[in-house]
């Protein structure tokens, strides 16, 4: 592994980053996690809209990561592939025993399948929610829950495909029109990104869908509560979720300072031409 994986123009990702043994079956998915945080902040900064600081964030979120996994492989080769044939068949007994314990078996599912891997300590990763439930802090990949836009089913792993950055306003089970009236402050404050960035109001119930209507923003119907259950949402929040599926922000601070200053990090200088 290389020191760095930016100096200069030269950026690396993949097997020309992080090259270890094929024990564990790590590597691809490894490289296919670096394409997927670098490709939306390489576009952003090629297209002159990124912050200053946005790129180098690829380096300290996956760097870190490759580290860690080259540890785990070079761990797994020594288990599965030692020397000779009786260190082999040890080796293979020693492999059998720690998966049969299912905690360790378990873990170990979770570590080699990398639905583990999160960005948490990341600069890009903020949180003041108090409603977060586990894996749904920001750092950490949106999970995957039905809902509904207008009468038609959805998920919301649909909802985010693309190339765009997603803000979602969850405006409460019982939404005031003091909440909405800010929730929609936040948006026009944003409305300069809107080129980068897809709005969406997420609404308990159809009742709520005509108080949240608001134009260019779609409105998610969670009737079955089922976004509401994953995310642990009951009261209004702002969430962030970045063009490669991650959470950047959580908030339940609704104004609008804090959400630009947060959406700076990102695409500062977007913001910057437009105001100009
Ligand atoms: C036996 C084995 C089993 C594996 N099993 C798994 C597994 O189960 N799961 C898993 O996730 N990973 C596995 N891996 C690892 C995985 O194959 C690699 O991590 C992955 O293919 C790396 O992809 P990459 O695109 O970074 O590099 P590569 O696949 O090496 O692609 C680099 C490409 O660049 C080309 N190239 C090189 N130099 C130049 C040049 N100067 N100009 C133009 N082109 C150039 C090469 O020809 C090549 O096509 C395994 C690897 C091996 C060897």
């Amino acid at each position: 592994m290389p020191e760095h994986f930016i100096v200069g123009r030269a950026i690396l990702a993949g097997d020309a980053a992080h090259v270890h043994s094929a024990a564990g079956g790590q590597g691809m998915n490894t490289g296919m996690q670096d394409a997927l945080n670098l490709g939306w902040k390489l576009a952003l900064t090629i297209s002159g809209a990124a912050s200053a600081t946005l790129l180098q964030t690829y380096e300290s979120e996956r760097l870190p990561n490759a580290r860690d996994v080259l540890r785990t492989s070079q761990t797994f080769h020594h288990i599965e592939i030692p020397h000779g044939v009786i260190g082999r068949w040890i080796g293979e007994k020693i492999f059998k025993a720690i998966q049969s314990i299912r905690s360790f078996g378990d873990a170990a599912l979770a570590r080699v399948g990398m639905l583990n891997v999160n960005y948490e300590d990341s600069t890009l990763s903020l949180q003041d929610s108090r409603q977060a439930k586990p894996h749904t802090h920001a750092g950490w990949h949106v999970l995957d829950a039905s809902c509904k836009i207008g009468n038609r089913a959805n998920t919301l792993f649909d909802i985010i495909r693309g190339t765009h950055g997603n803000l979602f306003f969850f405006v409460g089970d019982n939404p005031s029109p003091s909440t909405i009236s800010r929730l929609r402050a936040v948006e026009q404050s944003v409305a300069p990104l809107k080129s980068h960035l897809r709005t969406h109001y997420i609404v308990a119930c159809e009742a709520g869908a005509d108080t949240a209507t608001s134009d260019g923003a779609s409105v998610i119907t969670d009737g079955a509560q089922y976004l509401q259950t994953v995310f642990g949402l009951r009261a209004p929040e702002i969430i962030y979720v970045r063009p490669d599926g991650y959470i950047g922000l959580r908030t339940q601070h609704l104004d609008d300072r804090g959400l630009v200053d947060y959406l700076d990090l990102i695409y500062a200088k977007a913001r910057s031409e437009v105001s100009k």
